[in-house]
């Protein structure tokens, strides 16, 4: 029989300061909780749903399997004891803004046992971090037939799918087909670390006998690939996808997914083994549950310092934030760069807000966009000057792209930590072959 439910409180304020607790441990979340952990004004609580943290930027890359998320995890737990915040596990269930609360669901096990009951923790400040999903815009099938890589069990069912077909293709010669629909970042990228895991599937012993064992297409609606970046950019993506036999179309609106293929408005079809749906991103679901106003792809409005529209105790960050820079007509495109870039600002202007002392608006500094393509190298555009920008290539763009991660890194875990981290992820052998072929 289930236990009763009942509703605890989590421990009340021991340490007397104010409380700001922390929605979601993603890349600005827990960069926000580690700066402020073990600050002599606040108390910091992090609540996330997972037990551990993974960096989102890299999701392709396990899904690909060319990483191993066991190496790369980080556990909330463990976090909270070395940067000095608390870490609460579970998933919010919505917030009682009058009486200051967040509310949890219940923890469950396997078995459907709650573990944790309903819990509601008290806050004095609240920073909403939730982070983003990929809709499906209530396209037919996407739901039970495609892979939408918003979360590491997404990328886990992904991997074990993707080794199941390459098996089947290495028995059969028959290639299988992935299809990918959106040349965001997310699309682009997995295409190409796809096709450094084939490599694994070779017949190493017989390099004439390598044949083809994986089919891969990209399906974008735009007319152009990678919807916002420059033609600069967008040109020499074309041309390396080009050279990693990534086919592209563009134009397509596709209406509709089926397990083994994908149509479009006009009728025409591609054949699909695996289907990964990563056209655009709203914010988290549950944001609608917190009785903040949403905007139309379900983010909460901000104002210049990122105190939502409704509560001023309640400030939100990243993917969940519509944050529109001075002078610009939209919010700023969902990125980690954001979402870090807010979590510094974050870190600097609480402890003034908390004294009720004025603080300075949050001011983005675009560093540009880069693409990491596996074998086929790294591309991107940065900005070198108020005016200018450069469109950057080879062993540059590829320091470029780290130097977000090793930022990451630094922030979340110090220094001392923070550089022995990176100094063993240079080594790692994710830098050579791919990691981790198999499930689970
Ligand atoms: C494959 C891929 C590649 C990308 N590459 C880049 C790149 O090269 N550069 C770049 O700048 N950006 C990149 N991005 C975008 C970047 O990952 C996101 O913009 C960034 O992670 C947003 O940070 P965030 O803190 O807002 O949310 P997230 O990092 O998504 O974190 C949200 C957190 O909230 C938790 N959570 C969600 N719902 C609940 C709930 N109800 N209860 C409790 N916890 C919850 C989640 O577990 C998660 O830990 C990429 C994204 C993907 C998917």
């Amino acid at each position: 029989m289930m236990p009763i439910e009942t509703r605890t409180a989590t421990p009340g304020r021991a340490s007397g300061k104010p409380r700001v607790v922390i929605l979601g441990g993603g890349s600005g979340g827990l960069e926000l909780a580690a700066q402020l952990g073990g600050s002599k004004d606040l108390e910091i609580v992090l609540v996330d749903r997972e037990p551990s943290h993974l960096w989102k930027p890299r999701l392709h890359e396990f899904a690909a399997g060319t990483i191993s998320s066991s190496l790369a995890e980080l556990s909330f737990y463990l976090l909270g004891q070395l940067r000095g915040f608390r870490f609460e596990q579970g998933t919010v269930a919505g917030l009682d803004r009058e009486a200051r609360h967040v509310r949890l669901e219940p923890i469950r096990d396997r078995a459907g046992t709650v573990v944790a009951h309903e819990r509601e923790i008290a806050y004095d400040w609240c920073i909403v971090a939730l982070g983003g999903v990929v809709p499906d815009f209530d396209t037919q099938g996407v739901a039970e037939h495609a892979i939408r890589l918003d979360a590491k069990e997404d990328a886990d069912r992904f991997r074990e799918r993707f080794v199941a077909e390459m098996i089947e293709a290495r028995t059969t010669g028959r290639p299988a087909e992935v299809v990918i629909v959106g040349s965001g970042a997310t699309g682009t990228e997995l295409a190409a670390y796809l096709r450094r895991s084939e490599r694994a599937f070779f017949d190493q012993t017989d390099a004439d006998r390598r044949t083809k064992l994986l089919g891969i297409t990209i399906l974008e609606a735009a007319p152009e690939i990678m919807p916002g970046a420059d033609d600069g950019l967008r040109d020499k993506l074309v041309e390396r996808l080009g050279t990693l036999g990534i086919e592209v179309e563009t134009s397509v609106k596709v209406a509709s997914v089926t397990p083994s293929e994908v149509c479009d408005e006009r009728g025409k079809s591609w054949p699909a083994d695996l289907v990964v749906w990563a056209a655009g991103l709203v914010g988290a679901p549950r944001l609608t549950a917190l009785g903040l106003e949403t905007d139309e792809k379900g983010r909460i409005p901000v104002d210049a310092t990122l105190r939502s529209s409704v509560d001023e105790r309640v400030y939100v960050m990243g993917d969940a934030a519509a944050f529109v820079p001075k002078g610009a007509d939209k919010p700023l495109p969902p990125t980690a760069q954001a979402a870090s870039q807010q979590a510094s600002y974050l870190a600097a202007v609480l402890p003034l807000l908390v004294r009720g002392e004025p603080v300075e608006p949050f001011r983005y500094d675009d560093k540009g966009r880069i693409v990491s393509l596996a074998a086929a190298g790294t591309v991107g555009r940065i900005g070198v000057g108020a005016k200018d920008d450069l469109l950057i290539h080879g062993q540059f763009a590829t320091a470029a792209y780290h130097a977000l991660q090793r930022q990451h890194q630094w922030r979340v875990l110090g220094a001392l930590r923070g550089t022995v981290a990176i100094a063993a992820d240079m080594v790692s052998p994710a830098k050579g072959p791919a990691l981790k072929l198999h499930g689970g």
